[in-house]
């Protein structure tokens, strides 16, 4: 049985958080031609928050992507299940995530888009758990650090269930009692 155990961020933490890093990020990139790259899903929410936040006009677009394997034995390498459809050569790319837990996904997507032309490629998440980081790769927009605990919520799944709880929670797993 899955049941919500407590909320880990709440939902004013989260707008607090987001503003910032949104004024970061129009701070840093002012005159320069941007376009953010969600993760899908779960960064649908944190992009819709963030893009609004973000001071001069961006590009948008969106991808899926899976693992092959698991932590334990996977290389980094992803299957890219939904591509953009933005041409993003000579473009600064920022990389819109839910979580960075292993940062083998992102590590490779940075690799990706660097390859396909692009001028430059940073990554933002919302949330990080740097306890669980595997591949050596640079958080340059990272919002709130969490502990090891699996979480659901502001786009965050369990079972594809939960996505659209305002706020962050820390899932129950195991045996009913
Ligand atoms: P990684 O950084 O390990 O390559 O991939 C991180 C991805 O795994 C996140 O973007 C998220 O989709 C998923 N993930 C990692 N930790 C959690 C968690 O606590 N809850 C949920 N719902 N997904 C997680
Ligand atoms: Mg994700
Ligand atoms: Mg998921």
């Amino acid at each position: 049985m899955t049941e919500l155990q407590n909320v880990l961020v709440h939902k004013e933490a989260l707008q607090q958080r987001v503003r910032e890093l949104g004024a970061d990020i129009s701070r840093d990139y002012a005159g320069k031609d941007l376009v953010l790259i969600g993760i899908l899903k779960g960064a649908a929410v944190f992009m819709a928050d963030l893009m609004r936040e973000i001071s001069f006009p961006v590009g948008i677009d969106f991808m899926a992507v899976s693992s092959y394997g698991t932590a334990a034995t996977t290389s980094g390498a992803v299957i890219i299940k939904k591509d953009i459809d933005t041409d993003i050569r000579g473009r600064h790319i920022l990389l819109v995530e839910d979580l960075i837990d292993t940062g083998l996904t992102l590590k490779h997507l940075k690799e990706h888009f660097l390859n396909s032309g692009a001028l430059s490629v940073r990554i933002c998440t919302i949330l990080n758990k740097p306890s669980r980081r595997l591949a050596d790769v640079e958080v340059e927009y990272s919002g709130i650090e969490i502990p090891d605990e699996f979480v659901v919520g502001y786009g965050l799944d369990y079972a594809e269930q939960y996505r659209n709880l305002p706020e962050v929670w820390v899932v129950k797993t195991g045996e009913a009692d």
